[in-house]
């Protein structure tokens, strides 16, 4: 099924792109206004703060940014406290007048809707945050649960933020070098070790290391100072333009207007095992490397 845009949906779980798709599209939802109401469903996993404590804590406040680190969304509060945001692998933020088909893939049409895209809500809408403004709500659904909501105090360090390397988006080519040159590990590993490099994940991975034709099994200490800098320019371009496209169809991401990402045309390796290189036409293998699958050219990538 593909979504209102078109271009087909590949499996996967939201990178980077997805999420700094989804911030610049809820930001404006979000900012500048005061939260009047949460609702949640029942406590569980998903709720890194229990639900009672984050209404207590949320309820009044007005959002005064939002930011991103790796996959991370952080949302400044006004007393100084922040509110954590992960989608997990199926995890949307989307604005309650979202339309999307794929809304409605794993949960039921509203029987009574007069607008038959228009999302009602449903059990897998764990979070729901009303505004004094009485505009659009901003709900966080996520159908498998591995999203996360965590609310920190001000001035709390929180464990999951701290544990995170440099944003792969920001990072400069000298810390970049320092991080991947020193670690025998093959490359494919390090760029998904999120404690090295933050928001890359196997989609962006694998892309980009047949952008810099480099083997996902060569190890970090092989690179050359160029190939690692090659690497990096590779990572942040295909970062950049997918973030320009709305991010990659993954099977279950939807941006908050309910759109779909148009990058899984672009994408070269990805899912493409078996099918011929688009550069010299050998079959594109898939290998496993460290319990990922990982797509790669034999020829191109050394
Ligand atoms: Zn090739």
């Amino acid at each position: 099924m593909t979504g209102l845009g078109g271009g087909a949906t590949v499996p996967g779980v939201p990178e980077l792109p997805e999420v700094e798709v989804t911030r610049r599209r809820v930001a404006p939802l979000l900012v500048d206004r005061e939260i009047a109401t949460v609702e949640t469903t029942k406590p569980s996993g998903f709720f890194l703060t229990p639900p009672a404590t984050l209404r207590r804590r949320l309820v009044g406040r007005r959002v005064t940014e939002l930011g991103r680190h790796g996959k991370y969304l952080i949302g400044g509060l006004d007393d100084g406290s922040r509110l954590l945001l992960h989608l997990g692998m199926t995890g949307q933020l989307v604005s309650a007048s979202a339309r999307s088909p794929r809304l409605f893939r794993v949960s039921d049409r509203h029987p009574m809707a007069t607008d038959p895209w228009r999302f009602a809500g449903d059990r897998h809408t764990h979070l729901r945050l009303g505004f004094r403004d009485l505009g659009e709500e901003v709900w966080f659904r996520d159908p498998r649960r591995f999203g996360r909501v965590e609310w920190l105090a001000p001035g709390a360090v929180s464990p999951r933020l701290a544990k995170l390397g440099l944003d792969a988006l920001v990072v400069d080519p000298a810390a970049f070098c320092a991080v991947i040159q020193r670690r025998r590990a093959p490359l494919k590993a390090l760029l998904l070790d999120q404690s090295l490099l933050a928001g890359v994940g196997n989609i962006y991975a694998d892309e980009a290391l047949f952008r810099a034709r480099l083997h996902p099994l060569r190890s970090g200490t092989q690179l050359s100072h160029p190939a690692a800098l090659a690497l990096l320019a590779s990572i942040q371009g295909i970062l950049l333009e997918a973030i320009d496209r709305g991010g990659t169809s993954i099977s279950d991401f939807v941006a908050p207007d309910g759109t779909d990402g148009g990058f899984s045309a672009n994408l070269r390796v990805y899912q493409r095992a078996g099918m011929p290189c688009l550069i010299c036409g050998t079959v594109l293998m898939r290998i496993v490397v460290r319990g990922r699958s990982t797509h790669f050219c034999p020829r191109c990538q050394r």
